[in-house]
């Protein structure tokens, strides 16, 4: 399972879409503009993004530049059967594969399956592990003492800042910036709302501590169980 952004305008090629890929066991974040989708690329951070390259306000093509100028997200472009100049230049500028329209399911998801396995910066993240705690930064899977934890996208994002971390004080301030790209200030208080859960999913309580320990006034650190000192 990834965390995709599909950027598709056709509302219902993106109904289809969502739908399809959710079944295959993907979260799918969309949207339907170029403009949207730079945003979404920043605040949701996907594993991988599906562009369609024909756009309502900016060419894909565009889009995939300036992408790629702060990301090396892998990429698959979706084109018109005729777009072939289209593919060249999109595979030029940095995109992983492609789709010609229409295209099924299936395919998309086996490019995208194929594309995560040989995807560069995320094959070489193996799995992270402190104490039994164990997060998959390509999978997006976590587990603890062997048993699966499920995770929200936004839990897990939390969770990945704070294990590669371990043992360190991680500042509310430098979670908000990094893993909610929030300014710190009134906000703050989401961090503490989404640690808590957080700390829930991994069975523990504020009170008894096992991984996730509260700094009070200053933050959250991560530590496996019988290293706290
Ligand atoms: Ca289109």
């Amino acid at each position: 399972m990834a965390h995709l952004l599909l950027v598709e305008d056709d509302p219902e090629i993106r109904r289809a879409l969502i739908r399809a890929l959710s079944d295959r066991g993907h979260s799918v974040a969309s949207a339907a503009s170029g403009f949207a989708a730079l945003q979404a690329a920043v605040d949701s951070r996907p594993d991988l993004i599906v562009l369609d390259l024909g756009l309502p306000d900016v060419d894909g093509r565009d889009v995939l530049r300036m992408l790629r100028s702060v990301s090396d997200v892998p990429v698959i472009v979706a084109t018109a059967r005729d777009g072939e100049p289209a593919v060249v230049e999109a595979l030029d500028l940095g995109a992983d594969d492609y789709v010609h329209k229409p295209f099924g399911a299936a395919q998309l998801d086996a490019r995208i399956r194929a594309v995560l396995r040989r995807g560069g910066s995320a094959a070489t993240r193996g799995p992270i592990a402190v104490g039994g705690l164990v997060l998959d930064p390509v999978t997006r899977e976590v587990s603890i003492d062997g048993r699966a934890v499920e995770l929200t996208p936004r839990e897990f994002d939390l969770l990945s800042y704070l294990i590669q971390r371990p043992g360190a004080v991680v500042t509310k301030r430098e979670l908000l910036t990094e893993v909610w790209r929030q300014p710190f200030g009134s906000a703050d208080k989401t961090v503490d709302v989404h640690v808590s859960w957080l700390r829930r999913k991994l069975g523990e309580q504020a009170a008894a501590p096992r991984y996730l320990h509260t700094v009070r006034g200053v933050g959250v650190r991560l530590t496996a169980p019988g290293d706290e000192d």
